[in-house]
């Protein structure tokens, strides 16, 4: 059964740093930073074909990783409207849209394969698999330190994304799947690429692996911006 992304989840509390009161909230250098990274910050768009493959049977590992997916993706949301709530940048709002439309797209899938949806209501902070309500709890105490302890905390579940899509991406033949975790991947790539980017503004440090090798890390980050595949929107540029 699937157990990696959830012992990827309960390994996550030993990672975190908690840090000092609110900082970094000087208007300058957040205005600055919300004008470089672009108007399409949210956009990114894997909602426009998510389910366009052939229909083919999915089996219990698959259905535990599509099903993790989506509360995974609310997991994100979900942290990123508190901390854009707090913190006042208007990066974790323009993010936090582009995981709701993760999580949508997770759904279209559910739906496709009559799978059931983990998320009854869906309502803020709560989680209906108990390692990921863990798991919140303790990304969101973590991220209330300060406002560079929230982008360190976003940072945390963009590189857990990843290790988990890996996961997810080796346990399935399904192309729909297939399709849907490289889509959420490179979302997740380009929005590690900017909570760094904002990190290390706050910080003047450069920023360390927490869940992925660090050479996976400078892989990635290494990387420009990654465009959507094809029949996306109109958005011309942004983290996706
Ligand atoms: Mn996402
Ligand atoms: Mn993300």
């Amino acid at each position: 059964m699937l157990t990696r992304p959830l012992l990827i989840a309960s390994m996550l509390s030993t990672t975190l740093m908690t840090g000092s009161l609110w900082a970094g909230q000087g208007s300058g250098l957040r205005a600055g930073l919300a004008a470089g990274s672009g108007p399409g910050v949210g956009s990114f768009d894997p909602t426009t074909c998510p389910a366009a493959m052939p229909y083919e049977a999915v089996d219990a590992i698959e259905i535990e990783h599509v099903v993790f997916m989506r509360e995974e993706e609310k997991l994100a949301r979900d942290l990123y409207l508190v901390f854009a709530e707090q913190s006042g940048w208007p990066q974790f709002t323009n993010i936090a849209a582009s995981e709701q439309q993760h999580m949508e797209a997770v759904k279209t899938l559910l739906e496709k394969y009559a799978i059931e949806d983990p998320i009854l209501t869906d309502q803020a902070g709560v989680f209906t698999n108990p390692k990921l309500q863990g798991l919140y709890d303790t990304l969101l105490a973590a991220g209330q330190a300060s406002a560079t302890e929230a982008f360190r905390v976003a940072a945390l579940v963009e590189e857990v994304d990843i290790a988990d899509l890996d996961n997810a991406l080796a346990e399935t033949d399904n192309q729909d799947l297939t399709q849907l975790f490289n889509n959420l991947q490179r979302g997740s790539r380009n929005h590690l690429r900017a909570f760094v980017r904002t990190l290390e503004s706050l910080t003047g440090a450069p920023y360390s692996a927490q869940q992925l090798t660090q050479e996976r890390l400078d892989a990635i980050l290494a990387d420009g911006m990654e465009r959507g595949g094809s029949g996306q929107g109109g958005q011309g540029r942004g983290q996706r």
